[in-house]
């Protein structure tokens, strides 16, 4: 089952949430602000840029045209991206490609190190095989994952820095950078707003990721809500609560969890995080991560989906190693963690069917 445009609605109203959230911290006598909101379809989601007092729509433009240009070169979507044209070399010979393109490997393979290889940019071919958020999305049988998991290793992705090509050691290796190209793309976007004066944005990229440039303009941080992750016998989950709420300024938060693209086969949900061990959804333990990031850690994108793969214990650890960054896990069992640096920039909701677990060194 695969309904793109629940989807894109769900997005659309998790965005006005985050917006209505936002008006509503703002002070009664807070100066005229003008936010303007600008939306388009691309890298399969619906991205939205808001922008408090641009000086025009040149910004927009600018910011949309580089977002483009950074699909036109990355997606797997693609046949003549340059992604596209590493994964038909695979086995044959290295490919020359652009600084941005070669910038974001790069980036992939530092988060496959980081997170021991549950992050992994060569998943294609089990993503293929699974086909989650295609139009006919099927169960994959042990064959065919026996098949196609030897072809998922970044340890077999050849970079050379002075040629800038990449090169995929086997043939039918696949990259696949659903999990990192939007984080590059968020970055560029707010170097464009910079340049242009923006002091106070937020850029939602779709897939329950946003970033927010400074505070709002009014000085109160922005309040970013975290999707209550209980679903229903549908795999769905009910769009009108909140796990709790981050207030940040300046940061990245984005969100992993198997209801954002799935497909249900008799009465069961399969969704699009892939655990590179199993060539399976990944199915350890967790319903969702929340990741926030300060825009000044030089960390890739991919966090998320990497603490998702890895599971409460493993993932908490890896986040808890990394200066500034914070998390909350959500255990299937329904049970929230937050970790050390996420403490104090979230508020927690009761109500959602989601308790407390206990944090880390309680245990
Ligand atoms: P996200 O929604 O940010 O967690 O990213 C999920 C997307 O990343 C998927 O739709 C795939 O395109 C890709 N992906 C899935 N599993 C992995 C994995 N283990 N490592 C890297 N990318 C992945
Ligand atoms: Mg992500």
């Amino acid at each position: 089952m695969n309904r793109p445009f629940a989807r894109v609605d769900a997005i659309l109203t998790a965005f006005l949430y985050c917006l209505l959230l936002g008006a509503c911290a703002r002070p009664a006598a807070a100066a005229p602000h003008q936010a303007v909101t600008k939306r388009q379809l691309m890298m399969s989601t619906v991205i939205a840029l808001t922008i408090y007092d641009p000086k025009s729509d040149a910004v927009f433009t600018e910011i949309f045209d580089r977002m483009a240009d950074i699909e036109r070169k990355m997606s797997v979507q693609k046949p003549d991206s340059e992604v596209s044209k590493v994964n038909a070399m695979a086995g044959k010979a290295p490919v020359v490609v652009s600084a941005d393109t070669y910038a974001v490997m790069k980036r992939a393979l530092t988060m496959s190190s980081l997170s021991g290889g549950a992050f992994d940019p060569t998943i294609g071919p089990i993503v293929d095989l699974w086909n989650v958020a295609g139009d006919n999305p099927h169960v994959a049988t042990a064959k065919e994952i026996g098949n196609a998991l030897p072809l998922v290793d970044w340890r077999q992705v050849e970079t050379d820095d002075a040629a800038r090509s990449i090169f995929l050691k086997k043939p039918g290796m696949k990259l696949d950078f659903g999990g990192i190209a939007k984080g590059f793309a968020a970055d560029e976007a707010a170097r464009i707003a910079k340049k242009d004066g923006v002091v106070s944005a937020l850029f939602n990229m779709g897939d329950s990721s946003i970033y927010v440039m400074g505070s709002k303009p009014d000085g109160v941080p922005w309040r970013i809500g975290v999707q209550n992750p209980v679903s229903d016998e549908n795999g769905e989950v009910i769009r009108d609560r909140y796990l709790g709420i981050f207030e940040c300024s300046d940061a990245d938060v984005e969100t992993s969890g198997p209801y954002e693209r799935f497909f249900m086969k008799d009465g069961k949900r399969y969704h699009h995080i892939m655990d590179p061990k199993t060539g399976m959804p990944a199915d350890n333990g967790l319903i969702q991560v929340t990741l926030i990031m300060p825009n000044d850690v030089d960390l890739p994108d991919g966090l998320s989906t990497s603490c998702f793969v890895l599971g409460l214990q493993k993932g908490m650890k890896l986040i808890e190693s990394l200066p500034g960054v914070g998390a909350v896990f959500v255990t299937a069992d329904n049970k929230a963690y937050i970790s050390s640096r996420a403490a104090s920039k979230f508020s927690f909701s009761e109500g959602t069917g989601i308790t407390l677990g206990k944090v880390r060194g309680e245990e």
